[in-house]
């Protein structure tokens, strides 16, 4: 089977490596760099933690043991060290409990642990005064992104994937033996199935195949699309966990550095104005980073993002074929680094024929039949993402 996997983000390499193993023969296209998209700019947090409905908690929990099943505790690219949470307000203490006995149901690993224990498990954590439950959850953790997708890379290659870059997929032509898909270089390669796996830029190949959109475009700041990350230079801190706490979000980003997320600060993010290292915003990250972690005297801010997410309209995943259009598979998530390795898998086998349970609840005509007209509300309290 000839296939075009359309975008070398975390979920497209997955795919393309994959089916390529499988004996596809695979080209996976990519206008930019492979990796260069959302997969560049995200916390890369591995969990099904704050998942809801039923269906998206099975989904992500699907994700974060295929992560532990990959990486088979050797992948360098797969830290699964933990996370904890830290709670401060009534109702960030209510939710968090909620949530602990939801996941508890699930069978899902989370302990409600004393603030000694905290510290006891991130030796430089300073925990806040007024915080006054914690929680563990030991299998979580994160992924570098940018080596996940090099591993992913040298497999698919390995099984003879062809990769062309700097080239964008701009048209179809349905044939009587598949379809044509015409390159901006005015070159065509020519499958039985297109695979979509191109995030924020769905819309476009929905477009170009003649079809509504199925992903949320960004419209103002602060709204659901869009979120800041804040890198620091390498610090002495001894921190080698994922924590949430009522003001910063922390997790280990290689050699020391430190990756930052507040999501209440991303109520101006815009895409258009990237904030200075050494704007109010950066001394903002700065200021609750040191109220949390010590041995940050030294800290500043080397990098700020501003990430886009890849969101369908409805908050959930679009996975499946376009029942009118029989060559198209269509894949755009949030939590995309969580769900990549099980997404690769499984939607391999779908396109090879074999029905994935766990999608039928995120098929992608419900969006392209009827797209909904309310807004998604933003991520903004701690432990959401
Ligand atoms: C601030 C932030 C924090 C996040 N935190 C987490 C988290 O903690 N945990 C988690 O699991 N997820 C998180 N996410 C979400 C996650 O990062 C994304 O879901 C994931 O990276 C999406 O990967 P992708 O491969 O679908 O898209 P991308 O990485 O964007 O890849 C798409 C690729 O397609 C290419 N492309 C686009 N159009 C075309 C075309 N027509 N032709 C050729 N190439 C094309 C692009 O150049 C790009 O390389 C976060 C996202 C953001 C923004």
């Amino acid at each position: 089977m000839k296939i075009a996997v359309i975008g070398a983000g975390i979920i497209g390499v997955s795919i393309a490596a994959e089916a390529a193993a499988r004996g596809a023969d695979v080209t996976l296209i990519d206008n930019k760099a492979p990796g260069s998209g959302t997969s560049s700019v995200s916390y890369a947090w591995i969990n099904s933690n704050g998942k809801e409905p039923a269906g998206y908690y099975e989904l992500n929990r699907a994700g974060l043991e295929a992560h532990h099943r990959l990486a088979g505790g050797g992948g360098d690219w797969f830290r699964p060290t933990g996370h904890i949470e830290l709670a401060a307000t009534p109702e960030h203490v209510k939710e968090l409990h909620r949530r602990l006995e939801r996941l508890g149901q699930f069978g899902y690993e989370a302990t409600v642990i004393s603030t000694a224990a905290a510290t006891g498990l991130v030796p430089d954590l300073i925990v806040p005064e007024d915080c006054t439950a914690a929680a563990y959850f030991p299998r979580e953790g994160h992924v570098f992104p940018a080596l996940y997708i090099r591993h992913h890379l040298q497999r698919a290659r390995e099984h003879g994937m062809s990769l062309r870059i700097g080239v964008t997929a701009e048209a179809f032509q349905e044939t009587s033996e598949g379809v044509d898909v015409t390159l901006s270089d005015g070159s065509t390669v020519s499958v039985d199935q297109v695979v979509s796996a191109v995030g924020r830029w769905t819309n476009d190949i929905t477009a170009a195949a003649g079809l509504g959109p199925v992903v949320a475009e960004y419209q103002e700041p602060g709204d659901v699309t869009v979120g800041y990350l804040a890198v620091t230079n390498p610090l002495p801190v001894s921190i080698d966990r994922m924590i949430t706490s009522p003001k910063l979000n922390v997790r280990p980003d290689g050699g020391g550095r430190l990756l930052l997320q507040a999501l209440d600060l991303d109520v101006n993010a815009t895409p258009d104005a990237v904030p200075a290292v050494d704007s109010d915003l950066a001394k903002e990250f700065i200021s609750r980073l040191q109220d949390v972690l010590k041995n940050t005297e030294n800290a500043h801010i080397t990098e700020l993002q501003v990430g886009l997410r890849a969101m369908p309209a409805d908050g959930q995943s679009v996975i499946g074929p376009v029942p009118s259009r029989p060559w198209l598979y269509l894949v755009a998530t949030h939590s995309g680094v969580t769900l990549a390795p099980f997404l690769g898998a499984s939607v391999a086998a779908e396109v090879f024929g074999e029905v994935e349970p766990l999608f039928e609840d995120f098929r992608p005509t419900r969006l392209l039949d009827s797209y909904p007209q309310q807004v998604l509300a933003a991520p903004r309290q701690p432990g959401q993402q």
